[in-house]
């Protein structure tokens, strides 16, 4: 085994220097998946060791000893804080590409930044971790997070397709800049985890009348920060409010 090249192996270590906490991952052959059950359900995406994500390590050694054990395992690479990763994982198998193209087009295209091609035709979009807690989770059809708790499977992995999972040869973590999540996902994304705060007075999500207007913005500025939303997410969703429901809006 020893001097054998796995190139899953380095680009483990690469990810680790980066500061992107490592897991083992089964790998897929012939379509089957290492763990041997025929019936598995995340062929070639699931962890292999015993404690999954919380075994995740920057430390070479470590890395180095489950690569000689099992050289041709996938690769996982740990999302959330751990990391400082978000990742948008765009499934076209369940309309992602679809549910891409409306969002982008109601919000914006989404900025340069790395991305990766998974082998069943999906991608991955790699942004900054705005801070505070940004949960797993899908947001539209065929559009998943991975952050906090949540971990993307990275090149060369193999896919269940066949197909190995490789860098967007113009978007490789080498040559391009890790893009900070774009404004209005991550305010998205604090009010998909936790929806925001309705006033005991049952004025919102209508109206909230001059009187009240300081104390209901201030009550969701509260509630954001406490699930531990940044100062920029917060402003941003306040900026929101003000406008949609205020009446009339606060001056900015
Ligand atoms: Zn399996």
């Amino acid at each position: 085994m020893s001097g054998e090249a796995s190139p899953n192996l380095d680009a483990a270590l690469i990810y680790a220097h980066r500061g992107w906490p490592v897991i083992p991952i089964h790998s897929v052959q012939d379509g089957h998946c290492s763990c041997g059950r025929a019936a598995c359900s995340s062929i070639g995406k699931h962890p292999r060791t015993a404690h999954g994500l919380k075994d995740a390590t920057v430390e070479e050694a470590q890395i180095q000893d489950w690569w000689r054990l099992w050289p041709d395992a996938n690769v996982g690479i740990v999302t959330g804080n751990q990391s400082g990763l978000v990742v948008l994982d765009i499934d076209p198998r369940n309309g992602g590409a679809d549910s891409l193209t409306d969002l982008q087009g109601r919000n914006g295209a989404l900025p340069k930044t790395i991305q990766s091609l998974t082998g069943g035709g999906g991608h991955h979009f790699f942004f900054q971790h705005p801070g505070g807690i940004v949960k797993s989770k899908p947001i539209v059809k065929g559009v998943d997070v991975k952050a906090d708790g949540g971990y993307v499977v990275a090149p060369p992995s193999t896919h269940g397709s066949g197909e190995r999972y490789r860098w967007n040869s113009l978007r490789n973590p080498d040559d391009v800049v890790l893009a900070a999540l774009p404004v209005w996902l991550r305010a998205q994304l604090i009010q998909r985890v936790e929806s925001l705060p309705k006033p005991s007075t049952g004025t919102f999500p209508g109206k909230i009348h001059q009187g009240q207007r300081n104390k209901t913005l201030a009550r969701i500025a509260g509630a954001m920060r406490r699930h531990g939303a940044d100062e920029a997410t917060i402003l941003q969703s306040l900026k929101a409010h003000n406008r949609q429901h205020c009446d009339p809006p606060l001056s900015e």
